[in-house]
C-alpha cells in the first residue's frame, strides 16, 4: 500500500513495482511525478545534463500497456536515470565534456538496451566529471552537481549526478560507472546504495571508455533490494564486449535473507588504523561492524600490505589507458572541431585544447608520458606489476574471509571548491576505493550512519570476483538492522539559488 504521507517519486524500485503491477499507480503518473520533482529540485541539485521527457512519457505509456496485458517485469514502468557516459540512441551523450557537447549516438549501450527491454523508463542523462575523471563532479564541463544533503557540498564523483538524483528522489533508481570508485564514493556521500560489480560481470559495450581495464557499470539505488533487482537486469555475457564473462547470472534477490551466521568478514588494518580518516567516518563504520557482528558475522583482522601503493598505481594505469582511449577525439570523427584552424595540426591542437577540460588534459599528458618509449617499463610496466601484488593481497585475504569491511572515503562530502585546485588531495579521496578497482573485485557502498553535521557515511563491502551475493547479503542485513533509509535529505525547492546551471 502507498503510505499517505509519501509522494510516489519517493518509492523504491520494488515498492513502485508492486504498486504498478497491482495497478494502484500507473507508470504514466509515476513518470510525470518524477519530472515534476526534477522541475522542483534540480535547479538546485543540478543532477541532470539532459532530460528525455517525451521519450520517457512514451515509454511509460508502453509500460502501462504491458502491465495491462499482464506482462510486467520488475523494471516495467520504473523511471531510471543513466550516467551520461553511456550511449543512448537519439539522446545526447556528452560525457560531461565540451568535446561531445552535441554528440547524439546512433545506438544504445548494451546496458541501456537491457533496461529498455525490461520496460524501464529512461528519464535522462546525469552529470559527471568529464569522462569520469574526478571525485567531486566539479570537473563536469557544464556545471557542478550539488549534494542534496547540503547544497554547499559536492555529491562525490564521478557518478555524482546519478547518486544525487537517487538521493533527491529525482528518479527511482540510476546507473553509474566506476573506474576507481565513481559509484561507491558518491553513493557514500549521498547516502544511497551503489555496487561496482566484478570486472566482466556487466557489459561495457556502449560505455564511453575512460580506462578500459578498470571501467565497470553498476546500479545506484535507494535500497539493497533495488540493487539486487537491477543487477539481475544488467548482468550477463555480451558478445560485443570481449571482456564480458560468459558465466550464468544468479537471481541476486536470493541473497537478501536475514542472518549472517557462518560468514567471516576481514577488517583490513590498512583501511582502519590510518591517519586522515575523519572521526565520524571511523565511528560510523565501527558501529556498523558491531551491528553486523550482532547478526552473526564473525570479524577478524587482516592485512592488505600493498594498499599504500594503490593511489600511485591507479594514477599511472588509468591516465595511461585514458590517453590512448581519448586519442579518438581529434575533431575529425566525433563532436567538437575548432573550425577556425588553418591546417590539420592546428585543428588537432585547438580542438583538443578547447574541447577538453583541465583535468582531462592533465591525465592525457601524464598518461602519454607514462606510455612513451623509454618510460613505459619504468611507469606503466611497473604499475602493472604492483597491480598484481594488490590483487594477490585480496586473493590471500579471501582465503579466510567472505567479505572485507572498510570505509568508502576518508571523509564525508567536502565543500564545493575545497579541493579543486589541489589535484593530489582530490586523488587521495579515492584511497579506499582504488584497490578493489585495480583487482577487479566487486565493491559496494551501503549507508551506515551520519556525521555530526548530518552528512551520510557509507560502509564499503568487498568480496572476491563474482561474489556479489555475499556483499548483498551483508548489506541487506545492515540495512534491516539500522533502518537508515527512513532518513531523507530535507530539500527545500528553490532554497539555494547558488551557481547552478
Ligand atoms: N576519482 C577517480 C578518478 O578520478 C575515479 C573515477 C572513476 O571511478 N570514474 O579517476
Amino acid at each position: 500500500m502507498l503510505d499517505e504521507t509519501m509522494d510516489i517519486y519517493q518509492l523504491t524500485l520494488h515498492e513502485a513495482h508492486e504498486l504498478l503491477e497491482s495497478r494502484q499507480i500507473r507508470a504514466e503518473e509515476l513518470t510525470r511525478q518524477v519530472f515534476a520533482r526534477i522541475a522542483a529540485v534540480d535547479p538546485d541539485v543540478c543532477a541532470y545534463l539532459t532530460l528525455a521527457q517525451d521519450l520517457a512519457m512514451d515509454a511509460a505509456r508502453e509500460a502501462d500497456h504491458a502491465i495491462d496485458q499482464g506482462k510486467a517485469g520488475p523494471l516495467t514502468g520504473i523511471p531510471v536515470a543513466v550516467k551520461d557516459l553511456l550511449c543512448t540512441q537519439d539522446l545526447r551523450t556528452t560525457c560531461g565534456s565540451r568535446i561531445l557537447e552535441n554528440f547524439v549516438p546512433v545506438y544504445d549501450s548494451t546496458i541501456v538496451e537491457r533496461l529498455k527491454a525490461g520496460g524501464a523508463v529512461i528519464v535522462g542523462k546525469t552529470n559527471l566529471d568529464e569522462f569520469g575523471m574526478g571525485s567531486s563532479n566539479e570537473h563536469s564541463a557544464f556545471m557542478p552537481t550539488r549534494n542534496p544533503w547540503d547544497l554547499s557540498r559536492v555529491p562525490g564523483g564521478s557518478s555524482g549526478g546519478s547518486a544525487a538524483a537517487v538521493a533527491a528522489d529525482e528518479c527511482i533508481a540510476a546507473i553509474g560507472t566506476d573506474t576507481g570508485g565513481s559509484i561507491r564514493q558518491p553513493c557514500s556521500h549521498c547516502g544511497v546504495v551503489g555496487l561496482k560489480p566484478t570486472y566482466g560481470r556487466v557489459s561495457r559495450f556502449g560505455l564511453v571508455a575512460f580506462a578500459s581495464s578498470l571501467d565497470q557499470i553498476g546500479p545506484i539505488t535507494k535500497d539493497v533490494t533495488d540493487c539486487a533487482l537491477l543487477m539481475n537486469a544488467i548482468s550477463g555475457y555480451d558478445a560485443r564486449d570481449s571482456t564480458s564473462v560468459p558465466r550464468p547470472v544468479p537471481d541476486y534477490t536470493r541473497a537478501l535473507r536475514p542472518g549472517l551466521d557462518g560468514l567471516v568478514a576481514g577488517i583490513p588494518k590498512e583501511y582502519h588504523d590510518v591517519s586522515g580518516v575523519d572521526k565520524d567516518v571511523a565511528q560510523a563504520v565501527r558501529t556498523a561492524i558491531e551491528a553486523l557482528e550482532g547478526l552473526g558475522l564473525t570479524c577478524r583482522q587482516v592485512s592488505l600490505p600493498h594498499t599504500e601503493y594503490a593511489v600511485a598505481t591507479y594514477y599511472i594505469i588509468a591516465p595511461a589507458e585514458a590517453s590512448s582511449n581519448l586519442a579518438r577525439y581529434d575533431g575529425v570523427k566525433y563532436g567538437f572541431r575548432d573550425a577556425a584552424s588553418q591546417d590539420l595540426m592546428d585543428m588537432y591542437r585547438n580542438t583538443r585544447s578547447r574541447g577538453f577540460g583541465r583535468e582531462v588534459q592533465r591525465r592525457i599528458i601524464i598518461g602519454t608520458y607514462a606510455l612513451s618509449a623509454g618510460y613505459y617499463d619504468a611507469y606503466y610496466g611497473k604499475a602493472s606489476q604492483v597491480r598484481t601484488l594488490i590483487m594477490d593481497d585480496f586473493r590471500r585475504a579471501f582465503e579466510s574471509c567472505d567479505v572485507l569491511l572498510a570505509p568508502v572515503a576518508p571523509t564525508p562530502a567536502f565543500k564545493l571548491g575545497s579541493k579543486l585546485d589541489d589535484p593530489l588531495s582530490m586523488y587521495l579521496s579515492d584511497i579506499f576505493t582504488l584497490p578493489a578497482s585495480l583487482a577487479g573485485i566487486p565493491g559496494m557502498s551501503v549507508p551506515c550512519g551520519f556525521s555530526r553535521d548530518g552528512l551520510p557515511i557509507g560502509l564499503q563491502i568487498l568480496a572476491e570476483h563474482f561474489a556479489e551475493e555475499k556483499i548483498l547479503q551483508v548489506a541487506y542485513n545492515l540495512e534491516q538492522a539500522q533502518g537508515i533509509r527512513q532518513r531523507k535529505p530535507t530539500l527545500q525547492p528553490g532554497s539555494n539559488g547558488g551557481p547552478g546551471r
